[in-house]
């Protein structure tokens, strides 16, 4: 006799009616009563047609319900669902189709700043940049190598983001490289376009003229008000840096307008004040957007963020998103961007195999031209798939990639927030447990409910203003540096 079985599911609510996020296709659906009541009655164990007849139009239901998924046959194959990424492990395919998009440049790893949670410089460094044999400044001729290396791997479309270290130190090969990706990228059918990240110190009239007329975006580590930023964010000698990149931060905004400019905030055990901090960054100094997270480092840390902390971390997390929603209902922009990313991965049914483009359309480049996962390996021999001389390492990478493919964690097998969390950063894993293929189980209960509550805020948004998703269909994705 056949019975019926709900499929891997997520259950929400959002605007007073029931939805369900079905895992690992990652659509979303609203659900009516009927739909409701028996997939919650399926979800207690599997039933048989006969067992379920007390229901209202049962074949129907058990109809709607097996089209999209959400229940089906014991014993029937699973659904094959498309993957933005391929879920079983073909990494040699994938390796091969996904082309490389974003290339990190970390032109130096050199700072000027001792933030004292910095993941490159505190305990938690994977590469030696004091003593170790990478270059403390990338060359002009690197520099050029990479651009080529990245014309050769690209598609249409590349994108640069130049890293640190503190980027700006290292100005001159930064307006170089620029000026040289786009002589060949014009001459070898491409398109090119530009970022970069920094801590603000060394902005200048002229180097703020540069990137404004090269329309490079930018990306600010800033912490949030003096009280916030001057806690970790120091000099050498211990002196804060709110003073310092606050006017030049401001002076940036305002001369340049040609592309949004956004803050990155870490997130510490200290320094959780979520909404004040936004308040600060948006209405006091003037960015555009802001995103926060968390601090990388080993537990035992004293400014790792663990139980409560992620707890109080959610809750503030949730009144902002909820901010976003009144803003979006009335299409007004808000600048929380966390929110933001995660509405645009479900509602293109993001479902990954891993959980972001380093290795894939993603990868680091090292002063002297090694080229590594993320920028956060960049220089790590453990870490790397090729030079940008000799190009990619297909072995390696195709290692890599069956190595960290979903199906091998198998603690993520059952979590209905696999298909955009895919066990989490590769950096954060080898920080915490030394090993970057292992999933970042110290955080799901956090993972788990902003995926809830962003669940809901896409639930909320699809009833209240269902044309606000418009702006997700037409945009090209764009590994972000982090
Ligand atoms: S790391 Fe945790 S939250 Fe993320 S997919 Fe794995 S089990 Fe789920
Ligand atoms: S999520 Fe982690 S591993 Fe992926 S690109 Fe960012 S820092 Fe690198």
């Amino acid at each position: 006799m056949i019975a019926w079985a709900a499929r891997e599911h997520h259950r929400f609510e959002a605007a007073g009616k029931p939805f369900v996020y079905l895992v690992p296709s990652a659509a979303i659906f609203e659900l009516d009563d009927a739909a409701d009541a028996l997939l919650r009655t399926l979800s207690d164990r599997p039933r048989t047609r006969e067992e379920l007849s007390a229901f209202d139009n049962i074949d129907e239901t058990l109809a709607d319900l097996a089209r999209v998924q959400a229940i089906g046959e014991i014993g029937a194959p699973p659904p094959v669902s498309p993957k933005v990424i391929p879920l079983a492990p073909v990494a040699f395919e994938t390796a091969r189709s996904v082309p490389l998009t974003t290339m990190v440049l970390n032109v130096t790893n050199q700072c000027n700043l001792s933030c004292t949670y910095c993941y490159e410089y505190g305990e938690d460094k994977i590469v030696d940049t004091a003593n170790g044999r990478q270059p403390k400044f990338m060359t002009e001729d690197t520099a050029r190598e990479s651009v080529d290396f990245l014309l050769r791997e690209a598609g249409d479309v590349a994108h640069i983001t130049f890293f640190g270290g503190e980027t700006l130190l290292n100005f001159p090969v930064l307006v170089k490289t620029v000026a040289y990706a786009r002589q060949r990228a014009a001459e070898v059918g491409k398109s090119v376009d530009f970022s970069l990240t920094t801590n603000a110190t060394l902005l200048k009239p002229e180097i703020i003229e540069f990137i404004a007329e090269n329309r490079i975006g930018v990306t600010i580590s800033i912490d949030g008000p003096k009280d916030v930023q001057d806690k970790f964010r120091v000099f050498t000698n211990g002196a804060g840096s709110y003073d310092l990149v606050a006017p030049k931060i401001r002076e940036l905004l305002r001369r340049h307008r040609t592309r949004p400019i956004g803050a990155r905030v870490t997130l510490t055990s200290a320094n959780l004040d979520v909404k004040k901090i936004y308040r600060h960054l948006t209405d006091d100094i003037g960015f555009w957007e802001v995103g926060f997270a968390p601090v990388t480092t080993a537990a035992t840390r004293g400014h790792a963020i663990s139980g409560d902390g992620y707890d109080r971390m959610l809750d503030q997390f949730r009144e902002l998103a909820y901010e976003y929603v009144e803003a979006a209902v009335e299409n007004r922009h808000h600048g929380f961007s966390n929110v933001q990313e995660t509405l645009e991965e479900l509602h293109k049914g993001v479902s990954k195999a891993y959980p972001c483009g380093a290795g894939l359309g993603l990868l680091g480049v090292a002063t002297d031209g090694d080229v590594a996962l993320c920028h956060r390996f960049a220089g790590s021999d453990a870490h790397k798939v090729g030079t940008v001389r000799d190009g990619i390492d297909r072995g390696a990478q195709i290692a890599f990639l069956e190595k960290h493919h979903i199906s091998n964690k198998t603690d993520c097998s059952v979590c209905w927030a696999r298909p955009l969390c895919s066990g989490g950063c590769y950096h954060e894993a080898h920080t915490r447990y030394g090993d970057t293929g292992r999933a970042n189980l110290h955080y799901c209960e956090w993972i788990r409910g902003w995926t809830d509550v962003c669940l809901q805020i896409y639930g909320e948004l699809s009833v209240r203003n269902p044309a606000f998703f418009a702006r997700f269909e037409d945009e090209h994705d764009a590994s972000q540096a982090s």
